[in-house]
C-alpha cells in the first residue's frame, strides 16, 4: 500500500464516506474541513513518518527579558488567577473578573478599550503601535454547578444552594478559565516588557473575551471586525496534558427552543398545554435522530433551562438549549436543520407554540502547523510544568475520587503529532472564528490531573492550587517565548502566514451568525459601568429584550367531555355507575336498557318465566342471599346513597380539587376521620 493510498483512505474516513468517492470530490464538497485535516494530507504530512523540526526557538536577550518578567511577577499573576477563581462569574456576567484583568494590564501601561462588539465585559488592551501585531487571549467565565472547595480532593461544593425540593451547586471554574485569563495576560505583558526594554518593533493586543463557555464573545467580535489587523494570534487552554494543538475542533451552533402553552392544575390536566411536554418530545425525537441520522463527527447535547416550578402547575413555558457540533459549518447546519424539524414536530404534537432563538455559532478551528511547531520548540526549550510531591498527591486523590487511575500529574511534555487519522467529533471553541482571520497557534497546558474531563468539579478543585499556577505560568512562558520569536524572526511569522493563505485558498469566510442577531446579554451593575466608562445599552442593542409571553388558549376537550379527569377510582359496581354518570359517559336511560348483571328480577314477570319443576309444582322460593345493606341492592337507588364519612378533601390552602386516592388506607369506622393535608397537590 502506498502513502497516497493511505492518505486517500484517511481522507475518506475523515469525511465518513465510502471508498467509491474520490478524494478530490470530497475536498471540493467540504473545503472547510479539507482546509483543516485535508491540508496536511495534501502537503504530505504522514502521521507515521512525521519528524519534529528543531532550531525554531532561539534564546535571545529579549526572550530572557520576557521570561524574566513572568518569573519576577509570579505572585501577581497567580493572585489574578485565584481572584477570578473565587469570583466564579458565569458567562457574560464577568464583571469583577474582567475588571481585575484589565487593571493588571493598565498598571503595565496598556491602553484599555472596553465593550468590544457590544459585550460590556469584553475589552482590547493594546501596547505599542508599530511592527507586526500579535494577539493574545484572556477568558474568565465560570460554569454553572461546578462549585468546589480549593484543593479538596472529594466532591465538596464551596457554594451549596439549599431548596427543600431541589438542591443546586454554585458556579465554579470547572474549565480553569481563571488560569486561562491570567496566563494569557501574563504572556502579553511579558512580550510588552521585551518590546519596551529592547526597542522591538511590534504591537501586542490582549483580547479580553466574554462568554467563551457559551461560544459567544469571539464569534460576535470577529463578525464585528474586532480582530482585524492581526498578524498572528496566540492562545492556550487548560487541559490535563501539556502539548501544542495541531488539530481541528467542531463547528458549533447554539440555540434555544422555547415551547409555549397554557398552564393549569397538574391534577386536572385535560386541556392544559405543557411547554415541558414540547421540550421532552423534542429531546426524545432527537435521540432517535442521533441513532440513525448523525455522522460519527456529529454531536448534540441539551439542557432544559426552565422545566416548571412544581408538579401541580403545568408549565406553560419551557426552554431547551441545544449545542449542535459537526466537523464544518456546512455539516453543522445540516444537523441543526434536522433538529429544528424535531422541534417543529414536538410543538405540533404537544399543541404548543415554538419560539426559536439562535444564540451563536462558530466555525471549526483552522490549525497552523508552523505555529504549532514553533510553540513545540519553545516548550521543549523551557520544559514541562514542574509539579511537587504535594501536587502529585492531590492529583492522585482527585483521580481516586473520580475512579481514574492514580497517576498524578504529567512530568513531561506530550510530543507534537499530526492530527488524528479521522475527525470523530469533540470540543468546540470560539477561537476557531479568529483562526480563519489570522494564523493561530494554540497550546494546552496541564492544569488538572490526567483522566479527569474538563467541566468537572475535579478541575475546579485544582485550578486555583499550585497545579493550576504551574499550568498558567508555563503557558505564559511558552506563548511569550514564541511571540518574541515571531517578532525577532520575520521568516517564522511569514511561514505561519503563508500556510494560512494556502489552507484558506478558495474559501470565503462568512460568519455563521445571521445579520442583525443580538447576542445574549445581561445588564451590567451600575458601578461596573462607571468604572469602565461604559453606557447602557450599547449602540445597536435593543434593551430591554422583548418579552416572550405565552398567549395560548386552553385546549378543547370536546362537547361531551367536561374538562375533568376521572373523579375517583371505583371500588364497586355501584361506584362505577356513579362515576360513569357523573362524567356523562353513560346516559341514565341507556344504562337501564342495557341491564345489569346480577340485577334483582321484578316481581311477577320473573315468576311467570320460571320453568316448572319435575313434580309440576311451583318451585319453593328461597330467600335471596343477603349481599349487603338493602339500600345497596336496589337498582337504581331511589335516592343518592349517603356519603360514607371519609378523609377531608379540603386542603389547608382552601382548595377542594383533590380526590381520595384509592390506595390510601381507609380509617377505621369508629375512629374519627383525620384531616389530610396537601390534597390539592
Ligand atoms: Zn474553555
Amino acid at each position: 500500500m502506498t502513502d497516497a493510498d493511505l492518505g486517500r483512505r484517511r481522507l475518506l474516513k475523515m469525511f465518513g464516506l465510502s471508498a467509491t468517492a474520490t478524494t478530490a470530490a470530497i475536498l471540493q464538497a467540504d473545503q472547510v474541513l479539507a482546509a483543516t485535516l485535508g491540508y496536511d494530507e495534501r502537503t504530505g504530512v504522514s502521521p507515521t513518518g512525521y519528524t519534529l523540526p528543531a532550531g525554531l526557538a532561539r534564546s535571545t536577550e529579549a526572550k530572557q527579558t520576557a521570561l524574566g518578567w513572568i518569573s519576577a511577577h509570579e505572585g501577581t499573576i497567580t493572585k489574578l488567577s485565584d481572584d477570578i477563581w473565587s469570583h466564579a462569574e458565569l458567562s457574560l456576567r464577568e464583571w469583577k473578573s474582567s475588571l481585575a484583568t484589565a487593571k493588571v494590564l493598565e498598571a503595565e501601561g496598556f491602553d484599555i478599550e472596553w465593550g468590544s462588539a457590544g459585550f460590556p465585559t469584553a475589552f482590547v488592551a493594546t501596547y505599542g503601535d508599530d511592527g507586526p501585531v500579535l494577539g493574545f487571549n484572556a477568558e474568565y467565565d465560570a460554569l454553572p454547578g461546578l462549585s468546589q472547595k480549593q484543593g479538596v480532593s472529594t466532591h465538596d461544593p464551596l457554594v451549596y444552594n439549599y431548596d427543600a425540593y431541589g438542591r443546586t451547586y454554585g458556579p465554579g471554574h470547572g474549565d480553569a478559565h481563571n488560569a486561562l485569563g491570567a496566563g494569557g495576560t501574563a504572556a502579553t505583558i511579558a512580550v510588552a516588557r521585551a518590546i519596551r526594554v529592547h526597542g522591538l518593533k511590534a504591537t501586542v493586543k490582549l483580547f479580553g473575551s466574554a462568554g467563551e463557555e457559551q461560544l459567544v464573545g469571539k464569534a460576535f467580535a470577529v463578525k464585528a471586525g474586532v480582530y482585524v489587523g492581526l498578524d498572528a494570534f496566540l492562545d492556550w487552554h487548560p487541559f490535563n496534558i501539556t502539548v501544542p494543538f495541531w488539530n481541528t475542533t467542531s463547528a458549533l451552533i447554539s440555540a434555544t427552543f422555547t415551547f409555549l402553552g397554557a398552564s393549569g392544575h397538574g391534577g386536572t390536566p385535560l386541556g392544559n398545554k405543557s411547554g415541558l411536554d414540547g421540550a421532552l418530545l423534542m429531546a426524545t425525537m432527537c435521540e432517535y435522530l442521533r441513532e440513525k441520522n448523525v455522522a460519527p463527527s456529529g454531536r448534540f447535547h441539551y439542557a432544559i433551562i426552565n422545566g416548571g416550578g412544581a408538579p401541580n402547575v403545568t408549565p406553560y413555558m419551557c426552554s431547551i438549549w441545544f449545542f449542535v457540533r459537526e466537523g464544518s459549518p456546512q455539516r453543522a447546519r445540516v444537523l441543526c436543520d434536522k433538529i429544528v424539524e424535531c422541534a417543529k414536530s414536538a410543538a405540533s404534537a404537544s399543541q404548543t407554540r415554538l419560539v426559536h432563538k439562535f444564540h451563536s455559532a462558530t466555525w471549526n478551528l483552522l490549525a497552523n502547523k508552523a505555529g504549532a511547531e514553533l510553540l513545540n520548540d519553545n516548550m521543549k526549550q523551557i520544559g514541562a510544568p514542574q509539579f511537587t510531591d504535594a501536587d502529585h498527591a492531590l492529583a492522585k486523590a482527585v483521580q481516586k475520587s473520580l475512579g481514574r487511575e492514580e497517576v498524578g500529574m504529567p512530568t513531561a511534555l506530550t510530543p507534537l503529532t499530526p492530527p488524528a487519522a479521522a475527525y470523530t467529533g469533540g470540543l468546540a471553541t470560539d477561537t476557531a472564528d479568529i483562526s480563519w482571520q489570522t494564523p493561530t497557534a494554540v497550546l494546552l497546558s496541564a492544569a488538572y490531573p490526567p483522566g479527569i474531563p474538563n467541566h468537572n468539579w475535579g478541575v475546579t478543585a485544582t485550578a486555583a492550587t499550585r497545579i493550576g499556577h504551574q499550568a498558567l505560568l508555563s503557558a505564559a512562558r511558552y506563548l511569550a517565548a514564541a511571540a518574541v520569536d515571531l517578532i525577532e524572526q520575520p521568516d517564522q511569522l511569514a511561514a505561519m502566514n503563508q500556510e494560512f493563505k494556502d489552507r484558506t485558498e478558495g474559501i470565503e469566510w462568512a460568519s455563521m451568525i445571521p445579520d442583525g442577531t443580538q447576542p445574549p446579554l445581561y445588564r451590567p451593575p451600575a458601578d461596573f459601568l462607571r468604572e469602565t466608562g461604559q453606557s447602557w445599552p450599547p449602540e445597536g442593542v435593543t434593551w430591554p429584550v422583548p418579552q416572550v409571553v405565552a398567549t395560548e388558549q386552553l385546549g378543547t376537550t370536546g362537547p361531551a367531555l367536561p374538562p375533568v379527569t376521572w373523579p375517583a377510582v371505583p371500588e364497586t359496581d355501584r361506584d362505577l355507575t356513579r362515576v360513569l354518570r357523573s362524567t356523562a359517559w353513560l346516559p341514565k336511560q341507556k344504562w337501564r336498557r342495557a341491564g345489569r348483571p346480577g340485577r334483582a328480577p321484578q316481581p311477577g314477570r320473573a315468576r311467570a318465566r320460571r320453568p316448572p319443576t319435575r313434580a309440576g309444582r311451583p318451585p319453593t322460593r328461597k330467600p335471596p342471599a343477603r349481599r349487603g345493606p338493602p339500600s345497596t341492592r336496589r337498582w337504581p337507588p331511589r335516592s343518592p346513597p349517603p356519603r360514607r364519612p371519609g378523609p377531608r378533601t379540603v386542603c389547608p390552602c382552601g382548595s377542594t380539587a383533590g380526590s381520595v386516592p384509592y390506595a390510601w388506607p381507609r380509617p377505621a369506622r369508629s375512629a374519627p376521620a383525620p384531616a389530610r393535608a396537601g390534597m390539592c397537590g
